[in-house]
C-alpha cells in the first residue's frame, strides 16, 4: 500500500495576443514546492479602496510557465502515473480549470501540431511501447470513453451509434455491488492490442464528443470527459492477475455564475455554473478535513466514477490549468484554491491483484490427481472404472514427452494405476504400428527417388558420352588445323626454295629441295594432295560454320586489324562506352535516391493530413482551415527534388541514347572492319586464282612481287584513310625474303608439284590466300624478315 498526496501541479495558458497579462511570478524550486504568486490590485474592485490583501501565493509539485511544452508536461506528469498504473496500481489525472484555460489542450492536445499532442496520445504511446518491450508477462488493454453531462453519462466509444445528438449516445448509468464498488452500466471496453488502435478509438470518442456538441448545450465546456486504459496482466503460469486503470480526465468549465462578488467583495466565491463540480469540491473538502466518516460521493455521477481516485486506490495528480491575463486572475486564484485543498487530500493506492479462479481450478485438479495416484499407490486398490477422457488426454501427452526426450534414462510413470499402465501399452503398441506403416511409405517413397535418381544418372552419363564425344571431335579438328598449318609452312619453304634460312626453316622439317622440285615426288605430292583436301575441307567447314573463321584465317585477322584503323576506333568507342556505362549507373543511383525522398516527402504529407483531421475533430479551431506551414514546406521540397529528377532523368535519357548510338558505331566499325579483312583475304586469293601462271610459272619473281604488290595495293588503297602509314612498310616489303628485290634471297621456282593447286579454282585461290595470310603474319611476327 503505497500512502500519498494527490500531487498538484500549475500550467499557465499563454497569453492571447490582445490579452494583458495579471501580475504574477513563479519560484520554481527543484527541491521543494515551487511557488505561484498572484497579485491583485487595489483598484480592482470598481476603484473602491478596500483593505483586502493584494497578494495570494499558492504551492504546487511545480509551475509550468506559458512556454511550457507538451512533452516537458507528459515527462514530469503523466509519465510517473503511468509507470505505476503499468505496475498494477491506479491512476487519475484530471484537469481543472476555467473554460479557455487549455484543459483539453493539456489532457488530448492541440490541433496545430504534432508536437502539440497531449496527455493521452503521449501516455497511450508509452504504455503500448512499454507493453512490448516486457515479454514477462501478458497483457490485455483495453479503453472506455465516458461524458458526463448534466449528471448523464454517455458512451462516446458505442459504434453502434452515429451520434448527431449527445442523447442519441448510449446512456451510462452506475451501479454499486454489496462492497460498494461501482461499476457503469453500458459504458463499452474496447480492446487495443496497439497505439493505432488505441487512438482510433480516441478519435472515434472526440468525434462523437464533437458532433454531438451544439452551442445551446456547449458540451464540452459543461461536461466531464473520462478517457480511461484499462491495463490487465498476467504472468505465464501464474493465477495471478493484475488489473489496474487510468483516467484522464477532462473537467467541465470551472467558471463561476459570478466573477465578483456583492458589494465589492472581491473575489468572493461564487457558485459553479456546473453542479457536478461543486460536489466534487464538496468531496474533496470532506476528504481534506480529518475524522470525517462520510464522504459525499454518491451526490453527483462524477465523484462516483472518480470515487477511487479521490482518497482512495489510486495515485491521483492534478493540473491547475490558469489563464494569467488580467481579466481572468479571480477565476485562477479560485482554481489555485481548490488546488491547494486537493494537495491536502491523501490517497492510498494498493496493487490491483486478483486469482483467476478458472487458473486456480486447473492448479487444484492437478493437485487432486497426485493426490488420487499416491492414494491408489498406498492402498494398492484397483479402480475398475473407465478413464476419463481428460485422463487418456493427460496420459497421451505424458507418452508423448516420453517418446520424444532425449534423455535414455526418463521413465513413463503413470502411478500404480492399472488402467493407466495398460492405456499406455495399448498406446505405444498403436504408436508402434503406425510407425510401421510410415516406416513402410518411406521405403516406397526412398525406392521411387532412387528410381529417379537412376534416371537422372542415365541422363548424366548419356550427357558424358556427348561431351567426351564432342572432345574427340574438337581434338581432331585441332588435330587437323596443325597439321595443316605445317604442311602450309612446308608448302611456303617449297615455294621460297631454301635460301630463307629463317627460324621458320629452322622451326620445319628440314626440306629435301630434289624432292620437292621433282614432279614425281610421292611424299610431297601426298603431302599436297592431303594438305590441298584438309585446307578444302576447312574453308568448307568455315562456310559451314556459319562464316566463321577458321583458325589461320582468324589468325590473319587478328594480325590484319591490329592496325587498323578501325580498331582504333573501336577502341575508342569502348572506352567512351565504358565511362558513359558508369556514367548512367551514378545517374540511375541517384535519381533512384530521389525517388525516395520524393516517397519519403509525400508520406510525410499524408501523415500531416491524418494529424491534422484528428487534431481537428479533437480541438477544432479556425487555423486548421488555413494553410499548413509545415506541409507548405514539404511540397516546397518535393517540388525541389522533382525539378532535379526530371534535370537528371533527362540527362540519363541523353545518355542513353548516346549510349545506344555509340554501341551502334561501334558494330558498324566492327563490321566494317571485318568486310574489309574479307575483301582484302578474297582479292589476294582471285588474284591468286586470276594469275595462276605467276605462281606457277618459272619465274617467282614476277609473280611474287605482284602478289605482294596486290596485297600492299590493298592495304594502302583500301585503308588509305584510315590506315596509319608506317615508313619502314616499304622496308620491310622490300627485305620481305619472297621478295625478288631482296638480292640475298635465293629465288627458286616452285615446281607445280610444291604449290599444290588443285584445279579447283575457289579451293585453290582459298590455298594461296592462306599461304600468303601465313607470309604476312610470319613477316609481322618479326620470323618472315629473318
Ligand atoms: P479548455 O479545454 O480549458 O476550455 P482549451 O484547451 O480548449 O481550453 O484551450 C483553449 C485554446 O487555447 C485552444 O485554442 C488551445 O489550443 C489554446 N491553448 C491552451 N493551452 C495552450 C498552451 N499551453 N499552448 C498553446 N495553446 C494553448
Ligand atoms: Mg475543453
Amino acid at each position: 500500500m503505497v500512502q500519498e498526496a494527490i500531487r498538484v501541479f500549475a500550467r499557465l495558458k499563454p497569453l492571447g495576443r490582445r490579452q494583458q497579462a495579471g501580475i504574477y511570478s513563479v519560484d520554481d524550486d527543484e527541491k521543494s514546492l515551487s511557488s505561484l504568486e498572484i497579485i491583485v490590485p487595489h483598484d480592482l474592485a470598481h476603484g473602491f479602496i478596500n483593505n483586502k490583501r493584494e497578494s495570494y501565493e499558492f504551492k504546487f509539485q511545480k509551475i509550468f510557465d506559458q512556454e511550457a511544452k507538451q512533452d516537458v508536461i507528459f515527462d514530469n506528469i503523466a509519465k510517473p502515473v503511468a509507470e505505476r498504473v503499468l505496475a498494477g496500481y491506479n491512476g487519475t489525472i484530471f484537469a481543472y480549470g476555467q473554460t479557455g484555460s487549455g484543459k483539453t489542450f493539456t489532457i488530448t492536445g492541440g490541433a496545430e501540431h504534432y508536437n502539440d499532442r497531449g496527455i493521452i496520445p503521449r501516455t497511450l504511446s508509452y504504455i503500448f511501447d512499454q507493453l512490448q518491450k516486457d515479454s514477462s508477462k501478458v497483457y490485455t488493454t483495453h479503453v472506455s470513453y465516458l461524458e458526463i453531462y448534466n449528471e448523464c453519462g454517455y458512451d462516446l466509444l458505442d459504434p453502434k451509434h452515429e451520434a448527431s445528438r449527445l442523447e442519441d449516445l448510449p446512456k451510462v448509468t452506475i451501479l454499486e455491488d454489496s462492497d460498494q464498488n461501482i461499476h457503469l452500466k453500458n459504458l463499452s471496453l474496447h480492446q487495443a492490442t496497439s497505439e493505432e488502435e488505441a487512438l482510433n478509438l480516441l478519435f472515434l470518442g472526440d468525434t462523437n464528443r464533437m458532433i454531438a456538441e451544439t452551442p445551446m448545450n456547449q458540451a464540452s465546456t459543461r461536461s466531464h470527459c473520462i478517457f480511461t486504459i484499462h491495463i490487465s496482466s498476467k504472468e505465464p503460469g501464474s493465477a495471478t492477475l493484475q488489473r489496474s486503470k487510468l483516467h484522464l480526465v477532462d473537467l467541465a468549465g470551472s467558471e463561476r455564475i459570478a466573477k465578483t462578488g456583492l458589494g465589492g467583495h472581491l473575489l468572493t466565491e461564487a457558485k459553479y455554473i456546473n453542479l457536478s463540480l461543486h460536489y466534487l469540491e464538496q468531496v474533496i473538502i470532506a476528504l481534506a478535513e480529518k475524522n470525517r466518516s462520510h464522504i459525499p460521493y454518491r451526490n453527483s455521477m462524477m465523484t462516483s466514477v472518480l470515487r477511487d481516485s479521490l482518497g482512495g486506490n489510486c495515485m491521483t495528480t492534478m493540473i491547475a490549468t490558469l489563464s494569467i491575463d488580467k481579466r481572468n486572475i479571480d477565476e485562477s486564484i479560485s482554481t489555485c484554491r481548490f488546488a491547494q485543498r486537493v494537495a491536502l487530500i491523501k490517497n492510498e493506492a494498493v496493487l490491483n491483484e486478483e486469482v483467476d479462479p478458472r487458473l486456480i481450478i486447473i492448479q487444484l485438479k492437478k493437485e487432486i490427481q497426485e493426490l488420487k495416484d499416491e492414494l491408489a499407490l498406498l492402498t494398492g486398490k484397483q479402480r475398475t472404472s473407465e478413464l476419463s477422457q481428460e485422463e487418456e488426454l493427460q496420459l497421451d501427452e505424458s507418452i508423448e514427452v516420453f517418446l520424444k526426450g532425449s534423455d535414455p534414462d526418463s521413465s513413463l510413470d503413470v502411478g500404480a494405476d492399472m488402467r493407466k499402465i495398460k492405456y499406455c501399452f495399448i498406446r505405444l503398441k498403436q504408436l508402434l504400428n503406425d510407425s510401421k506403416v510410415s516406416d513402410k511409405k518411406l521405403l516406397l517413397q526412398h525406392i521411387s527417388e532412387e528410381k529417379d535418381t537412376t534416371e537422372s544418372e542415365d541422363e548424366l552419363k548419356n550427357l558424358k558420352e556427348l561431351l567426351q564425344q564432342r572432345n574427340n571431335e574438337i581434338n581432331i579438328l585441332v588435330n587437323m588445323i596443325r597439321k595443316e598449318k605445317k604442311k602450309a609452312r612446308d608448302a611456303l619453304f617449297q615455294l621460297n626454295g631454301t635460301s630463307a634460312d629463317s627460324t621458320v626453316l629452322e622451326q620445319s622439317h628440314s626440306l629435301n629441295l630434289d624432292e620437292s622440285r621433282s614432279p614425281s615426288s610421292c611424299s610431297s605430292l601426298k603431302e599436297a594432295k592431303d594438305f590441298r583436301s584438309s585446307f578444302h575441307r576447312l574453308s568448307l567447314l568455315c562456310r559451314k560454320t556459319g562464316g566463321k573463321m577458321s583458325l589461320g584465317c582468324q589468325e590473319a585477322f587478328e594480325v590484319f586489324k591490329q592496325d587498323h584503323a578501325d580498331s582504333i576506333t573501336i577502341e575508342d568507342h569502348k572506352q567512351l562506352l565504358k565511362q558513359r556505362f558508369a556514367e548512367a549507373k551514378c545517374l540511375g543511383e541517384k535519381l533512384n535516391e530521389v525517388r525516395n525522398t520524393i516517397n519519403h516527402l509525400k508520406g510525410a504529407i499524408t501523415q500531416r493530413h491524418i494529424q491534422r483531421a484528428a487534431l481537428a475533430v479533437s480541438s477544432p479551431s479556425e487555423e486548421l482551415n488555413t494553410l499548413d506551414p509545415v506541409e507548405e514546406k514539404l511540397r516546397r521540397q518535393i517540388e525541389e527534388e522533382k525539378q532535379s529528377y526530371k534535370t537528371m532523368f533527362n540527362r540519363l535519357k541523353g545518355l542513353k541514347i548516346e549510349i545506344e548510338h555509340l554501341q551502334l558505331l561501334m558494330e558498324k566499325a566492327k563490321m566494317k572492319l571485318q568486310k574489309n579483312f574479307e575483301v582484302w583475304w578474297s582479292e589476294e586469293a582471285t588474284n591468286l586464282q586470276e594469275k595462276p601462271e605467276m605462281v606457277n610459272s618459272s619465274n617467282t619473281t614476277t609473280g611474287y612481287p605482284q602478289f605482294i604488290k596486290s596485297s600492299q595495293h590493298l592495304s594502302t588503297n583500301s585503308f588509305s584513310e584510315t590506315r596509319r602509314v608506317n615508313p619502314n612498310e616499304d622496308l620491310a616489303g622490300k627485305s620481305n625474303p619472297i621478295t625478288p628485290s631482296n638480292p640475298t634471297s635465293k629465288i627458286r621456282t616452285p615446281s607445280t608439284s610444291s604449290v599444290p593447286l588443285t584445279g579447283d579454282s575457289q579451293a585453290d585461290a582459298d590455298i594461296l590466300a592462306f599461304i600468303k595470310a601465313r607470309q604476312n603474319i610470319l613477316q609481322k611476327k618479326g620470323l618472315g624478315n629473318k
